[in-house]
């Protein structure tokens, strides 16, 4: 048996298609979520998919002495992969308190029940959100961090500036920050993927509800933009590829191959696409047409964002293997195998 690894957030979106890939590649995993934005069913799902279930305990780690107790349980960890955080942009701005209490109590709490148990690794869930608008593509990471736009995003960078604080302090801690671009697609399996609750903020859950007639019809947000057909440009990953390269961070934590304490590192696929152009491949993969209108620009947006994958590629030993059309195909099968068993009651 490998070593054991804490998981918050192992019932959503990005931590489900880790936890996968962590048991895959023979980690035991503990999943710490509070179900708050998830589905303990999906606990079934990675079973179904990987022969063995997680261990899981339903904790609040905002709460200090729930974090401290489960911690203590669980102190024979090697590392923790933190997913656990709210993250929808819009709710933010509405109730930044809401995500500042509990994006960053949570991390101190866990931070300090690391330090405590001597749990002494950990990687962070970071948003290529830290960038704002970027004055040089592609982004690399020393491109400058700047005041996001949203508390959502400030959450992220206030994060990344606590986990570098603390590993300068205690010097046995080790911290890896991975920037995501636009992760979308689903386990080919077609068993896990994105549950968004309500009604979707981000693109492809939209595209894939208005396809299956939950909504009506998708908005594109601005066509004045300065790209190729005036729709902005996004670096969207495949979920799996980005779970993969946490296990990938996770071996360089433990083999210590890091070249300082915390280190950042940007996951895309360094190519960008419209959104026109995500439509139309939308529109090819499920044979239909989709309903869409333009609309203003949302505020915020900004027009173009890809990454620069060299580092990550240098000093994780990862890349980003799967294409659009496969992104597109596994959000679209991970959809209509939802509803049909939302109608079985899961
Ligand atoms: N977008 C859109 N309509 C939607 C949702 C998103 O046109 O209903 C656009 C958005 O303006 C951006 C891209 O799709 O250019 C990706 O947006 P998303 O919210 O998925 O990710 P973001 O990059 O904003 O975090």
């Amino acid at each position: 048996m490998k070593n054991k690894v804490i998981v918050t957030g192992g019932c959503g979106y990005i931590g489900s298609h880790t936890v996968v890939s962590l048991i895959e590649e023979g980690y035991e995993v503990v999943v710490f979520d509070d179900l708050s934005n998830s589905k303990e069913f999906i606990l079934n799902k990675i079973e179904e998919i990987t022969g063995k279930a997680p261990v899981f305990e339903k904790v609040n780690l905002a709460k200090e002495s729930v974090c401290k107790e489960i911690f203590q349980k669980h102190n024979d960890a090697k590392a923790v992969i933190h997913f656990a955080a709210y993250k929808a942009v819009g709710e933010s701005v509405q109730k930044p308190l809401m995500y500042y209490k509990n994006n960053l109590f949570s991390l101190i709490n866990i931070l300090n029940a690391q330090v405590e148990n001597k749990i002494e690794n950990i990687i962070f869930s970071s948003s290529a959100t830290v960038y704002g608008e970027p004055d040089l593509l592609p982004i690399t990471e020393s491109n400058e961090v700047k005041q996001p736009f949203s508390p959502y995003g400030n959450t992220k960078k206030v994060a990344e500036e606590i986990l570098l604080d603390l590993t300068k302090s205690e010097h046995n801690f080790s911290a890896i920050s991975l920037r995501y671009f636009n992760p979308i697609g689903a386990h080919s399996s077609g068993l896990i993927g994105e549950l968004p609750s309500g009604i979707p903020n981000n693109l492809l859950p939209y595209i894939t509800q208005c396809a299956i007639g939950i909504l009506e019809q998708l908005k594109v947000f601005g066509d004045d933009y300065d790209t190729k057909d005036g729709t902005a440009i996004r670096d969207y990953i495949h979920v799996v590829d980005l779970a993969k390269a946490h296990v990938a961070a996770l071996n360089r934590l433990l083999k210590k191959e890091q070249e300082t304490s915390y280190e950042v590192f940007n996951l895309g696929t360094g190519k960008g696409y419209t959104v026109l152009e995500i439509i139309r491949e939308f529109e090819k993969v499920a044979n239909m047409k989709l309903n869409y209108k333009i609309v203003e620009r949302r505020e915020g947006d900004v027009p173009e964002l890809y990454a620069a994958t060299k580092l990550a590629e240098e000093k994780l030993g990862w890349k980003a293997l799967l294409g659009l059309n496969e992104m597109i195909r596994s959000s679209w099968q991970w959809e209509q195998q939802l509803r049909a068993s939302v109608k079985e009651g899961y």
